[in-house]
């Protein structure tokens, strides 16, 4: 494989990819009375003003957060899986997301750079921040969100290579002073080449640390 590095494409995601907020209380399984009780338990006044429709508004926010549960990749993709002769790295940084980690229901968030080397398929550019979005929106811890994100590129379009870094900043840690502000941590999963080769995966990284010229 050769890597020629003016012929890598190096894409940064666009704002308008993202689906908006369309979570709604499911009178199911409610939650909202529950957020009102925890309410109640920690000595709020639940009739002030201020916290009336709290509890729903919890719901709707929790129920957005974890929306990825119920979005299936194969829907998310929705068939544009292209084939190609390009065998060169794609490159998309910067695709930015927000998660809750599991230990505590706090955010973290940050960027996700995905890569990949095709080998005949790949994936339209605007589903990468989807299928960010699908692992983001559930409880998480940022190594496996990470890992998921890169086996779901592998099965989707069986590529020589994957590589996924991830930079976040957790919440638990900055707001629970364990690690007061400098709280960021780095995931990566290589798969494929990018495990195997050397410079593939420096390719990545430099590519990943090059400031952006779009
Ligand atoms: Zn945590």
């Amino acid at each position: 494989m050769k890597s020629n590095k003016a012929n890598v494409k190096v894409m940064t995601p666009k704002a308008d990819a993202r689906m908006a907020p369309d979570a709604a209380i499911s009178p199911a399984t409610p939650i909202a009375p529950l957020v009102k009780q925890m309410l109640e338990n920690l000595g709020e006044d639940i009739g002030r003003d201020g916290l009336l429709r709290t509890p729903e508004r919890v719901e709707r926010a929790l129920r957005f957060l974890t929306s990825g549960y119920a979005m299936d990749v194969k829907q998310v993709v929705n068939g544009a899986l292209f084939e190609v002769k390009y065998d060169e790295m794609v490159i998309m940084k910067d695709i930015e997301f927000f998660s809750m980690c599991e230990h505590h229901m706090l955010p973290f968030f940050g960027k996700v750079h995905v890569a990949y080397i095709p080998r005949d398929r790949v994936i339209g550019l605007s589903k990468l921040p989807r299928l960010v979005d699908v692992f983001a929106r559930r409880l998480q811890i940022q190594e496996r969100m990470t890992q998921q994100i890169a086996q779901t590129i592998q099965e989707l379009i069986d590529p020589v290579g994957v590589g996924v870094i991830c930079e976040a900043r957790h919440f638990c840690m900055m707001m629970r002073g364990v690690e007061k502000q400098h709280s960021g941590a780095v995931t990566s999963a290589m798969l494929g080449a990018f495990r195997n080769r050397k410079e593939t995966r420096d390719e990545f990284l430099a590519l990943v640390r090059a400031p952006n010229h779009i």
